[in-house]
């Protein structure tokens, strides 16, 4: 079973790597797909992004890192995904990704598994990490929370990002 797990990845963080590393132990492989969407604003470029992720993954020989910058059903159908993996931390996740896996379903026969957060990570998300760190490296502080909740390689290039 090929999954494909899609998203932002800006920058991975844990959250992300608990996602693809179980859904890799029941599946063949996964393809982590950088979305690269024009309309969105981001911090790191669709190519830092993919960099991070491969840094990431090195070790994990059934996780494979690509960017997309095309339609997610479209690609999925391309590299013959048996399905879409995603996972969700809230409410709000399930109520707003439920209606983008009707809307895959709907335009390429594309299933959606959802995998719940583990509990620990609920509060992990890229935006969070990404608000803290522009405190944290601009003013010189303690970065423990961030390199709890990213791999090193984020961690180094979010202080590179912030630090003046
Ligand atoms: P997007 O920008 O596409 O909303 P993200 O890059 O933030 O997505 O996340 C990609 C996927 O990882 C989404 O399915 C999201 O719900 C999931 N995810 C993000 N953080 C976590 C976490 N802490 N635990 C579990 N899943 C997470």
């Amino acid at each position: 079973m090929l999954l494909i797990y899609p998203g932002s990845f800006d920058p991975v963080t844990t959250g992300h790597i608990d996602i693809a590393r179980r859904a890799s132990k029941f599946a063949d492989g996964i393809i982590v797909a950088v979305l690269e969407n024009p309309n969105k604003q981001t911090l790191f470029t669709a190519a830092e992004r993919v960099a991070l992720l491969k840094e990431a993954f090195a070790e994990d020989t059934k996780i494979k890192v690509e960017s997309s910058d095309g339609l997610l059903a479209e690609f999925a159908k391309q590299k013959k995904a048996d399905a879409i993996v995603r996972g969700l931390r809230t409410s709000e996740d399930f109520e707003r990704e439920n209606k983008y896996a009707a809307g895959n379903a709907a335009l390429s026969s594309v299933e959606t598994i959802f995998l719940p957060a583990t509990p620990a990570l609920t509060y992990v998300s890229s935006s969070i990490i990404c608000e803290a760190a522009v405190h944290i490296y601009k003013n010189n502080l303690d970065d423990s929370f961030i390199a709890q909740l990213v791999p090193p390689s984020a961690r180094a290039a979010l202080r590179d990002k912030f630090s003046e």
